[in-house]
């Protein structure tokens, strides 16, 4: 068949999720636990009674952001919802981003900035972090030195490599970028810090986060941008309607409710990133490298044939060994105890057969 896709876009793969069976799935950062049963019964309860689901979901998701601005202590004004921060992503990029701009972004990184930045017509530029994937604004000046880009990305802590961009310098240089800063805290509930509290005074910044990963709602797509007002009015401009179901805002709404349950598991994986590190720390041939998310990276000797050994014993941890800032390099999901038992008694069995 003709090949219908713009010519600038038919390399493109379709986003290979590795869906594999798998006894502990540590690949994907979720959250270990689904949604707890008194938030699942209430939201059951709700069905029960009558969905409203013949009726379109609310576009603005006013409740929802109303209940994320009493979360944040800020206005629901400077809230815009989206189908996960994916979307969202998407959204800025499309909105701002004119054919030919530049957009900059960290590399190692999330890869879906590229991907939408290409989409969107624009031309990524990638700032390599440091020695030992060092990170902080100082990593993006010699990229800066190419041209002024339009849209800038900083992914804070960083997928895959787990850190945080040093806070030194980092206002300034927002305040004087001239063009739109988004700071990507997708893991931002993992780490003490955040940028949200700058979305007042820096109109140019927005900070995204999300559902996925801390509050365990990966599946049901939700995620937001904090900004300063103006910003959210033009980003809510470009934003599809009815973007996010009337059921995923919803349950976002009832786990916010319930966001002591939620602080109790986070806690859980903090305490467990923090024994999974230093265990993994005392395994030869592992390099760890220290995280403010909910995964670990490692550097093995031989990733592919690690990872391989790893899947055979049913542990599911995604491979970045072919990519050439990540070499022989893993990520994983810190989980639940058993799982992260079993995943180093599995890694040590396998690098002992290597
Ligand atoms: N940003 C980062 C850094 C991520 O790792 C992810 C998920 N892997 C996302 C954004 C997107 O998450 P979601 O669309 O589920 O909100």
């Amino acid at each position: 068949m003709k090949n219908y896709l713009r010519e600038d876009l038919r390399d493109f793969k379709p986003y290979d999720a590795d869906e594999k069976p798998w006894r502990y799935k540590m690949d994907a950062n979720e959250s270990p636990w689904d949604l707890p049963s008194d938030i699942r019964k209430a939201l059951a309860e709700e069905l029960l009674e009558g969905s409203g689901f013949n009726r379109y979901p609310d576009s603005n998701a006013t409740q929802l952001r109303k209940a994320i601005g009493e979360y944040w202590g800020l206005s629901h004004d400077q809230i815009v919802i989206g189908a996960g921060s994916d979307e969202l992503i998407q959204i800025i990029l499309t909105g701002f981003v004119d054919k030919g701009d530049r957009v900059l972004m960290p590399v190692p990184s999330f890869g879906m900035y590229r991907v939408f930045t290409l989409m969107a017509g624009g031309i990524p530029m990638e700032a390599p972090l440091g020695e030992g994937f060092r990170y902080d604004i100082h990593s993006y000046d010699s990229a800066l030195s190419e041209g002024m880009p339009k849209v800038m990305f900083i992914c804070s802590p960083n997928n895959p490599t787990g850190n945080t961009i040093h806070s030194n310098g980092l206002k300034d240089f927002i305040k004087g970028f001239p063009g739109i800063v988004v700071v990507d805290e997708a893991y931002g509930e993992f780490t003490r810090d955040t940028m949200i509290r700058w979305t007042e005074e820096l109109p140019n910044l927005v900070v995204l986060r999300t559902f996925s990963k801390a509050f365990g709602l990966a599946g049901l797509r939700v995620g937001y941008s904090v900004s300063s007002r103006e910003l959210a009015d033009q980003i809510n401009r470009v934003k599809p309607p009815y973007n996010v179901n009337s059921f995923s805002q919803k349950a976002a709404i009832k786990i916010l409710e319930n966001k002591d349950i939620i602080k109790g598991r986070v806690d859980r994986i903090l305490e467990e990133r923090e024994r999974v590190y230093r265990a993994l720390g005392k395994i030869k041939d592992v390099q760890v490298y220290p995280s403010e998310a909910n995964f670990l990276l490692i550097r093995v000797p031989c990733g592919d044939a690690v990872w391989q050994g790893l899947y055979d014993k049913g542990i599911l941890t995604r491979n970045f060994s072919n990519n050439p800032y990540l070499k022989d390099c893993l990520r994983v999901t810190v989980a639940q105890k058993e799982a992260n038992d079993s995943f180093l008694k599995a890694l040590k069995e396998v690098l002992g057969q290597l």
